[in-house]
């Protein structure tokens, strides 16, 4: 029988446990069950984002000691004040993005690099930002192992954006900034779309910017959300 090290803790154990085949199948099922249950219950209906979430392994994204919460309807913490988001949060934002095949996005807040994926399997380019250089180191590796290439980390402060890969099609800010960051409104390009939860401290809503072809921008609040508050950087 095969035996797991004691190390081995949550979806890693179940693996060594159980076999690479059934494995995979239970963690299929536990991620096809929370798009069923926790995701499409609720009213996401874009076919292309509720695939992706099907097929990202969001247990990879987590600490070993939280690997067996992964699909849980639930945040979870990653270390250094940071969470990933619910599982239907990250749908949400995503459905609400609009993404598309032929875009560049800028993501701020790359924390375990999930929401990176998720958007990179959807646009042609994910550009993201994080503050904390162990979260942000952490996340390249990730991403790296897990094959996605059209990925790219950058430990940084997002209140800047990237001005050196600007102007973007869409950006995703998973951070809550009190305002939005003036930088990111003028990185965004005349047609694009700005998704964040904005609000000072702890009260929050999710935000949805579109920027008309002439620069006009229209502001639309979606829902409140609670996020990690974005923190000042070097501004
Ligand atoms: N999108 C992430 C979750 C983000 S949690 C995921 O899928 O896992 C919010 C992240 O924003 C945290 O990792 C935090 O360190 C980061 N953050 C906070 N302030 C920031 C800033 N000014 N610039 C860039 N990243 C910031």
């Amino acid at each position: 029988m095969l035996r797991s090290p004691p190390q081995l803790v949550g979806a890693a154990a179940f693996l060594a446990a159980v076999g690479p085949v059934r494995a995979g199948d239970a963690l299929s099922s536990a991620r096809e069950r929370m798009v069923r249950e926790q995701i499409a219950s609720r009213g996401i209906g874009n076919p292309e984002v509720l695939r992706v979430l099907r097929a990202t392994p969001r247990h990879q994204f987590v600490p070993p000691d939280e690997q067996a919460l992964a699909y849980d309807d639930c945040a979870l913490p990653i270390g250094y004040g940071a969470t990933i988001s619910q599982p239907y949060i990250v749908a949400l934002m995503t459905e609400l993005l609009l993404p598309d095949p032929c875009q560049r996005v800028l993501e701020i807040g790359t924390g375990s690099g999930y929401q990176a994926a998720v958007l990179a399997q959807l646009t042609s380019h994910v550009y993201t930002i994080e503050i904390v250089p162990e979260l942000a180191e952490g996340a390249r590796r990730t991403l790296a192992a897990l094959g996605y290439t059209n990925v790219t980390v950058r430990q940084g402060d997002g209140y800047r954006g990237w001005p050196e890969q600007a102007p973007f099609d869409r950006i995703m800010v998973t951070a809550a900034p009190p305002e939005i960051p003036q930088a990111l409104t003028e990185q965004l390009r005349p047609g694009g779309r700005l998704v964040a939860p904005v609000g000072p401290g702890w009260e929050q809503e999710l935000i949805v910017l579109e920027k008309r072809a002439d620069g006009a921008i229209r502001r639309t609040a979606v829902a409140p959300v609670i996020f990690v508050p974005m923190r000042p950087g070097s501004r």
